[in-house]
């Protein structure tokens, strides 16, 4: 039987609606809404759409909104120097540095130089060593947005054998941290992987988080599985996730679409990280931000 195909769009979009509703309340209360600012160096076209789509996604859930966009020749000093003001600026409660920066500047250096309590990536040390430790702190968007598309899906995960391809410290690391939470055993595969196959074949749960377009096909999902595309490679004007998605549809039981699956809820999670930052910066009771270590 074809797969359940698994839509995030309207899950993200229930997210934004929920987060604009709750901001305008509480806007009322602090005196402003939400605010997050997202810095962009350069004019890598990919980025732009991306820094746009965050733009317009604030916007429409009634954040404040900023975009910075600066010379792909800026020196380090003086992003470093804009960051720190942002750190200190009181609209702005979430900062977002857009990925890949330009080769002459350090990305470590520059990730950390966001405060750790107005880093709404996730990608600063501090957030991820707690998300490592099992600590309240922010989660990256991508990886919470896949849990979130589970979940919603009534996914069970306690004892399935999840499978992550792929070992960035943006997507697979965190993501694996995250389903070892939720109780399953956890496999990441990488480029050494010798066999890939044959591990992904073991998956309950397969999530591909490459690069590489069409990489994982029929020969690498097991009857039955859950298959989430993280991947998103853009061919000929045209967006390609990391799944052969017509030869896994008529094996797998759900599969994620790209585009339409995980990258809508990436951005609706920036904004709920975002509106978590609002929350506890302004003492307001703020939930766990699903990074706390659960009992098993
Ligand atoms: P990345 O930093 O380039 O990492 C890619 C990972 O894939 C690396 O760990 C690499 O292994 C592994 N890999 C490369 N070739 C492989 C192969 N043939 N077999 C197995 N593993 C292989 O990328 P990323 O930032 O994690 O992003 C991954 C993908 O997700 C990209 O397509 C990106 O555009 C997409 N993405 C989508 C969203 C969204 O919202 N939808 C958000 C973020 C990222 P090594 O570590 O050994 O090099």
């Amino acid at each position: 039987m074809a797969a359940t195909i698994l839509k995030g769009k309207p899950v993200a979009e229930k997210i934004r609606e929920d987060l604009a509703q709750k901001a305008a309340e509480l806007a009322k209360k602090v005196g402003r809404p939400p605010g997050l600012a997202a810095i962009l160096v350069g004019e890598d076209p990919a980025s732009q759409v991306y820094v746009s789509m965050k733009h317009k996604a604030c916007q429409e859930a009634g954040f404040h909104s900023e975009l910075i966009q600066l010379e792909e020749s800026i020196p380090q000093e003086e992003l470093l120097k804009k960051i720190r003001e942002l750190n200190r600026q009181t609209t702005v409660d979430g900062i977002l540095v857009q990925l890949p920066l330009p080769k002459h500047l350090n990305e470590e250096v520059v990730l950390e130089a966001v405060a750790p309590e107005k880093d709404v990536d996730g990608f600063h040390p501090q957030n991820q060593g707690k998300l490592l430790l099992g600590l309240e702190g922010f989660v990256p968007a991508t990886p919470k947005g896949v849990m979130r598309m589970l979940s919603e899906a009534g996914v069970a995960l306690k004892g399935k054998h999840a499978v992550v391809v792929g070992r960035s410290n943006i997507v697979g690391k965190p993501l694996a941290l995250l389903l070892l939470r939720e109780d399953a055993t956890v496999t990441i595969c990488h480029s050494k992987t010798k066999k890939l196959e044959e591990i992904t074949r073991q998956a309950d749960v397969l999530v591909a988080a490459v690069g590489k377009a069409g990489l994982i096909t029929e020969k690498h999902v097991k009857d039955g599985a859950v298959v989430i595309d993280v991947g998103t490679t853009r061919e000929k004007g045209r967006l390609r996730g990391d799944v052969d998605f017509d030869s896994v549809v008529k094996i797998a039981s759900l599969l994620t679409p790209v585009p339409g699956g995980v990258g809508p809820m990436t951005i609706a999670l920036l904004l709920e990280n975002t509106f978590w930052a609002y929350q506890k910066r302004n003492g307001l009771q703020a939930g766990t931000n699903e990074n706390s270590i659960r009992q098993g």
